[in-house]
C-alpha cells in the first residue's frame, strides 16, 4: 500500500472531529508522558517543514539534508520523500531535536508535530477545491487527553499555526495528484529538478538567478526580487513553477517566451 493510501486508511479508522466539535487536550512539561512521543517516529518532512527547520537551525540545505534527512523516492510518482533521521545512539531513537525541556525547534517544528492529536485528511473536490476532514488520534500512552483545555479543529489549527503548513502542503498534494493521474513516475531528471525546487531553496534561488528563469515569466520586478531574496517566497514560486513546467498549469504563472 502506498504511504498516502496507508495514511488515509489509518485516518478512516479513527473517530472524525467535525467542524465545531470539541475535544480535550493539552501537552506541557507537567504531563507524566512529556516527550514520550518524540522518538522512534516516521516523521515525513514536507518542503515547508524543511524550510522552517533550516531557517531555525541556520543550516544550508546541503548540510541539513546530510545531517537530518533519510531520502527515498515514492514508487508511484517518483517524487522525493524526506524523513527526519532519528538518533541511533539511544534505545528509543529520540528525535534529534528533543531535550528534557521539550522541543528545541518548537517555533519551527514540523507540521506533523503541530497537528497531533488530530489528523488532517484532504481530497480534491469536484471543482478542484481541497476538502479537509479531521480525526482524533487518541493514543493510549498520551495523557494529554486527561487535561481540561477544550479545542475544536478550527481553534487547534489556529493555535498551532497550522494554516500556512496546510496551504503549502495542499499545493504539493495537487502536484502529486497530477503526477498520479499520468499513471507513471516522474522521470529521474525532472525528479531531481523537483527536489531542488522544493527541498533546496538556497540552491534553487541560485539556479533561478543563474539561468535568468524569472525573466522568462510574467512577473513584476518586485516579485522577482522577493523570490530571490526570501526562501518562503521562493517555495511559493516553486510550487507554481513546477505546476507549469511539469503539468502545464501553474496557479496563474505565465511564460513570456518559451522557457522549457
Ligand atoms: S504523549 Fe501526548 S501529552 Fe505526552 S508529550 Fe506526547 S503529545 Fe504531549
Ligand atoms: S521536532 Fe520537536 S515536536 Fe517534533 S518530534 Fe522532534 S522534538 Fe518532538
Amino acid at each position: 500500500m502506498h504511504d498516502a493510501d496507508a495514511t488515509q486508511a489509518f485516518l478512516d479508522s479513527l473517530p472524525e472531529v467535525k467542524p465545531g466539535e470539541s475535544f480535550r487536550f493539552a501537552c506541557h512539561p507537567g504531563v507524566a508522558c512529556f516527550n514520550a512521543c518524540c522518538g522512534d517516529l516516521t516523521l515525513v518532512l514536507t518542503p515547508y517543514d524543511v524550510y522552517r527547520l533550516r531557517k531555525h537551525l541556520g543550516l544550508s540545505s546541503r548540510d541539513f539534508i546530510a545531517a537530518h534527512v533519510e531520502a527515498a523516492l515514492a514508487p508511484d510518482t517518483g517524487y522525493p520523500v524526506f524523513r527526519l533521521k532519528m538518533r541511533e545512539d539511544a534505545a528509543h531513537k529520540p528525535c534529534p531535536f528533543v531535550t528534557p525541556r521539550g522541543c528545541s525547534v518548537y517555533a519551527d517544528r514540523p507540521g506533523a508535530c503541530r497537528t497531533y492529536p488530530i489528523g488532517r485528511a484532504t481530497k480534491l473536490g469536484e471543482a478542484g477545491e481541497v476538502v479537509e476532514q479531521f480525526f482524533l488520534v487518541r493514543e493510549d500512552h498520551c495523557r494529554g487527553f486527561a487535561e481540561d483545555r477544550e479545542w475544536t479543529p478550527e481553534s487547534w489549527t489556529a493555535d498551532q499555526g497550522l494554516r500556512v503548513y496546510a496551504s503549502m502542503n495542499d499545493r504539493l498534494m495537487r502536484l502529486l495528484a497530477r503526477q498520479r493521474a499520468l499513471g507513471a513516475p516522474l522521470p529521474k531528471q525532472k525528479a531531481n529538478m523537483l527536489a531542488l525546487a522544493l527541498y533546496q531553496l538556497d540552491n534553487f534561488q541560485k539556479f533561478v538567478n543563474d539561468v535568468h528563469l524569472l525573466d522568462r515569466l510574467e512577473l513584476t520586478e518586485e516579485r522577482k526580487a522577493e523570490i530571490l531574496a526570501d526562501e518562503e517566497a521562493a517555495l511559493d514560486f516553486a510550487l507554481d513553477w513546477l505546476g507549469l513546467a511539469l503539468y502545464g498549469e501553474g496557479g496563474g504563472l505565465r511564460v513570456v517566451q518559451s522557457a522549457f
